[in-house]
């Protein structure tokens, strides 16, 4: 396995399949002048499979598709069959708005993808719009639960609080895990790029501290539950007699960058050192002049070499460039 300079096992790739989305959360996207990257840059099937390839053969065992949205990619299921066939990769996720999920949830199954973590940010579907721009309650739960009966379990649920948005909906969601198998992560606003979205994420932090006490007094006590991979950056609880758990992900009031084990790599092919960062090493252009699958790997882990400690927020080091979607969440 992979480790950079710091002492961190890097094993866990996040490939972002495309920077587009059919929704535009408050925190993650405008609504108008949002910059795409042109689709010819976007890496191919083929391409994907090639990195991950190299990636398997320095280390890396664990895959997910993100984005933007992957579930817009049109070649979706014929990547995910791809993947899953490269001997070597022992988890293979998605993270998906859950829109799509209805129609793709079985194919996708079917291909060889093991869970999906979904995004609902309300369990009120005036609120979810408000949040979720665009956003279809409907549309996504009949998606978590597609997902369910087609087998890609444990069920994660990613809610995103936003401050006098979505925080009325903490408590329906924290006890969704009273009845339901899932785990369900609160995860801390963070300020990407410059624009109105990071404005938004800076502007509505609810810090975790704040949604325990909630659920706490509303609910009962969290138990503390130990995560199954060290490096997850939940911190995970379970409600009184809950089925499922409650998870709390907080990179602003508890950063996790001293065990995280994850590259990115975006869309159209850059190896993102850290999401809160702008570094990056290219490997669109060695992939098409025809790289050997050993160059891509000294490539990705000349990458590993040059991950960063830790992320600047609240150093001043901000601004950033990138926004999540350009990255890949
Ligand atoms: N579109 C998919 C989705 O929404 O799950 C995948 C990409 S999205 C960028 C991945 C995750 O990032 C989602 O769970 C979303 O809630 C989260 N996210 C996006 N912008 C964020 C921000 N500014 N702060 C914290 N989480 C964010
Ligand atoms: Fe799209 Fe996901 Fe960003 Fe929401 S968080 S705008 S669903 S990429």
């Amino acid at each position: 396995m992979p480790r950079d300079a710091h002492g961190r096992e890097i094993d866990y790739l996040r490939i972002s399949l495309t920077d587009r989305c059919n929704l535009r959360c408050t925190y993650c996207m405008p609504t108008q002048g949002e910059r795409f990257g042109p689709s010819e840059a976007l890496l191919d099937a083929t391409e994907i499979a090639r990195v991950v390839e190299a990636a398997i053969a320095v280390g890396f065992r664990r895959i997910r598709f993100t984005g933007g949205e992957p579930t817009l990619r049109a070649d979706l299921v014929d990547i995910v069959a791809r993947i899953a066939r490269v001997p070597g990769v022992v988890d293979l996720a998605m993270t998906t708005n859950g829109m799509r999920l209805p129609e793709l949830a079985a194919p996708l199954a079917a291909a060889g993808l093991r869970r999906v973590n979904v995004h609902l940010d309300a369990l009120d579907p005036t609120r979810l719009r408000r949040v979720m721009r665009r956003g279809i309650l409907a549309e996504i739960w009949a998606g978590i639960e597609a997902a369910e009966a087609a087998g890609l379990q444990p069920v994660k649920l990613n809610t995103v609080v936003v401050r006098g948005i979505n925080e009325e909906d903490v408590l329906p969601l924290a006890a969704l895990t009273l009845e339901r198998p899932w785990q369900v992560r609160f995860i801390e606003t963070m300020p990407l790029g410059t624009g109105e979205a990071a404005r938004v994420a800076r502007a509505g932090l609810v810090p975790t501290s704040v949604l325990r006490e909630r659920i706490v007094a509303a609910l009962g006590p969290l138990h503390a539950v130990a995560s199954p991979h060290p490096s997850d950056e939940a911190r995970l609880f379970r409600l009184p007699a809950a089925r499922g758990l409650v998870g709390f992900i907080s990179p602003v009031s508890d950063p996790y960058c001293a065990s995280c084990n994850r590259m990115r790599l975006t869309a159209d092919g850059r190896l993102h050192l850290c999401l809160l960062r702008d570094d990056e090493l290219d490997l669109r252009a060695p992939l098409r002049r025809g790289a050997a699958r050993e160059e891509i790997a000294e490539i990705l882990l000349r990458a590993v070499q040059h991950k960063p400690l830790g992320h600047g927020l609240g150093t001043g080091e901000f601004p950033q460039r990138q926004q999540m979607f350009q990255i890949g969440g």
